[in-house]
């Protein structure tokens, strides 16, 4: 594969190009040539020198059925509950917590047998798709991955689906929700617009990133040959449908997707047993799934925002640094968590998981919404204790400044 740009290998053109924006420059940098950061395809190029990509070094391959620490295997037992600590998960799987909950579920709904799966393909592919993700990101790493799988789980389990669903539904469903973030950058994609990035002219500027972790998907797939046994139609078609449903993950097409919803909702005319419904509904539980931090407990809430706030003003230091202009929500001066986080309950989370509530009307929808209306109404809170606090040191200043 080659940048369109300038017709060099991707992974050695993102050096190139980055290093003509000077990115990511170390302290030991001299020239723009050697201000270096590794983004997007380039973490793969660097994995891809191990001679043996996907097996990994510390990890034993028996630890898919016999060696968890007794904790973690503990905390699988529970893998359907709401307040499931990923975190946690992930320390006691020595940061293995995507790879260790998805073969879990894998095995769990039978799908291995089921569909003929080579355990050995299997988990050389979990094992590149957890390598895949930035460890590096604060929030767009294999750690929010693991959640949202975990998550998705946790909404195939609800009645309405979990009558409905096919296996084949629910291996979908999972592989969308473990990979549906690959190779994330951690920066968005107006970013990689305003800064020519090639990713940006390969996808003409839509979806640029959703359909980047898509095709990385697909690459996996077929690096591994994990679907090799299957006819080439039906395994071109679960490389399409995957697509659909990761595409479905992008956020600025999440007013077309509501209002689609909520015209099936109010019309009841959702038919569970037709398969472009399922699919459609699939694509709502990923994007509940992607988004569902707001909706779990403060602690684990609050751990969440922390990240991605940590990751937007990320962006935006490096946005100053190079004279462009600051995306919103990613100026550390004239944001704070607690504002950003309100601002995305309500105009983002809150009308999503209405009417999901109203397709699902479970307890684990109304645990949602009400973890959702503490958590805003604890930012709210901490945001009026901050302004005080900053008014109070205004008043202080104020006689200085004059
Ligand atoms: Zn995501």
């Amino acid at each position: 594969m080659c940048c369109i740009s300038c017709k060099i290998p991707v992974c050695v053109c993102v050096c190139v190009c980055l290093a003509r924006l000077g990115w990511g420059s170390t302290p030991a940098s001299s020239g723009p040539e050697r201000r270096v950061h590794r983004l997007l395809s380039f973490q793969r190029y660097l994995h891809s020198s191990r001679l043996l990509r996907g097996l990994p070094q510390q990890i034993p391959l028996h630890i898919l059925d016999e060696d968890y620490t007794g904790q973690a295997r503990c905390m699988l037992e529970k893998v359907g509950t709401w307040n499931f600590d990923i975190f946690l998960f992930d320390r006691l799987t020595n940061g293995n917590s995507l790879i260790t909950l998805t073969s879990h579920l894998l095995n769990q709904y039978g799908l291995v047998e089921l569909f003929q799966l080579d355990m050995v393909k299997l988990w050389r592919f979990l094992v590149m798709v957890q390598e895949d993700y930035h460890s590096g990101n604060p929030y767009h790493n294999a750690v929010h991955a693991a959640d949202v799988t975990q998550a998705m789980y946790c909404y195939l389990q609800e009645p309405m689906l979990a009558k409905s669903l096919t296996s084949y539904d629910i291996l979908l469903g999972l592989l969308a929700a473990a990979t549906h973030d690959l190779d994330h950058p951690g920066v968005n994609q107006p970013f990689l617009i305003k800064t020519d990035h090639y990713l940006a002219k390969l996808y003409r500027n839509t979806s640029v990133l959703e359909n980047h972790h898509w095709k990385s998907a697909v690459g996996l797939l077929r690096e591994t040959g994990l679907f090799s046994h299957l006819p080439a139609e039906d395994s071109l078609n679960l490389e399409r449908e995957l697509g659909s449903l990761i595409l479905a993950t992008d956020i600025s097409r999440q007013n077309d997707y509501l209002s689609r919803f909520r015209t099936h909702l109010d019309q009841e005319n959702l038919c569970l047993s037709n398969a472009s419904h399922r699919h459609f509904i699939l694509q709502m539980a990923l994007k509940c799934a992607d988004i569902c931090n707001p909706c779990r407990p403060w602690e684990l809430s609050k751990q969440w925002s922390e990240k991605v706030t940590a990751e937007f003003f990320q962006q935006g230091d490096i946005e100053k640094k190079h004279k462009l202009e600051v995306s919103p929500l990613c100026d550390r001066e004239t944001n704070s968590v607690g504002n950003i986080q309100i601002g995305f309950m309500t105009y983002v989370a809150e009308p999503l998981f209405a009417e999901w509530a109203r397709f699902s009307d479970t307890r684990l929808s109304q645990t949602m919404l009400g973890h959702m209306g503490l958590n805003k109404a604890i930012a709210a809170h901490a945001s009026r204790l901050q302004l005080h606090s900053t008014q109070r040191h205004s008043l202080r200043v104020l006689p200085v400044s004059l």
